[in-house]
């Protein structure tokens, strides 16, 4: 699933194409991946123009002229293409928006776990989000506060959306281990020092993945290098970049967790 960096990256490459462009029509072939009816993004969607695109979180902001906002999650294997005219549309189109200069935007998803919802506020619809990870107002010492008040695992706290927003497993996990973190640590355990070792990290990794196009790892998002740079992630059995040791692979909340067992010891220190 794009975290993110990806979704940054997606973010900024459809721009170009897409903002001041008006739609002209929109086909739903999945009619199920929209929200909160078929009905209301075509209405919301058809004779606007698209005067933006942003992110929040994993998610993609399509705002529209008018006030609408289309908010898009591409989940699983979400992913847009561009369909010149006369073109053949991709195998797995779901929703196509028809565009005044003749192209299509198409996205596709064969697993149809993507998503595609109208909204007015979409601060309002995203309001459970926790804070962007970028943000100038995420500060270490609104993190620190945010990690006392939790007693759970590092690990499945920073996956949770509704504490902080965009990252997902790949850089949560690289965030740990470059800041010295067992993944699982009880958030209220950490130091300040730690605590701001870690959100230094957690920006740097986030940065250095936006600069390169995030990480790819399979067919569906193929425009990232950021894998070149992973330490830990998917690395299991390889040397630690750090300290040369062994890097493991545990599950934690059901989710494939890589670490450095020297690098992140239970009762963790950041590296020297
Ligand atoms: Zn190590």
């Amino acid at each position: 699933m794009p975290e993110l960096p990806e979704v940054e990256t997606i973010a900024r490459s459809l721009r170009p194409g897409l903002v001041g462009r008006r739609i002209q029509r929109v086909l739903a072939r999945w009619p199920r991946s929209l929200r909160p009816s078929m009905a209301t993004v075509i209405a919301g969607c058809e004779g606007r123009e698209v005067v933006g695109v942003g992110r929040r979180g994993k998610h993609l902001i399509f705002a529209l002229s008018q006030g609408g906002h289309l908010i898009i999650h591409l989940r699983m294997s979400g992913r847009f293409e561009w369909v010149e005219p006369g073109g053949d549309e991709p195998r797995h189109a779901r929703t196509l928006w028809r565009l005044d200069d003749g192209r299509t935007l198409a996205m596709d998803d064969a697993r149809k776990f993507g998503t595609v919802t109208w909204s007015d506020d979409p601060a309002a619809t995203l309001s459970q989000l926790g804070p962007e990870p970028l943000d100038p107002a995420f500060t270490p010492a609104r993190f620190g506060t945010m990690l006392a008040a939790r007693r759970r695992a590092l690990k499945p706290l920073l996956l949770d959306q509704h504490f902080l927003a965009g990252l997902g497993n790949i850089y949560v996990d690289e965030s740990l281990h470059r800041a010295g973190l067992h993944p699982l640590t009880p958030a209220c355990s950490i130091s300040d020092a730690q605590v701001h070792t870690l959100h230094g990290h957690i920006q740097a990794v986030l940065a250095q993945a936006i600069d390169n196009c995030g990480t790819s790892i399979d067919w569906i998002y193929p425009q990232g290098r950021m894998q070149s740079y992973l330490r830990v992630y998917g690395r299991a059995g390889q040397p630690c970049d750090h300290c040369g040791a062994s890097i493991e692979r545990l599950v934690v909340a059901q989710r494939g967790t890589w670490l450095c067992p020297t690098c992140q010891p239970c009762s963790s220190t950041p590296p020297g």
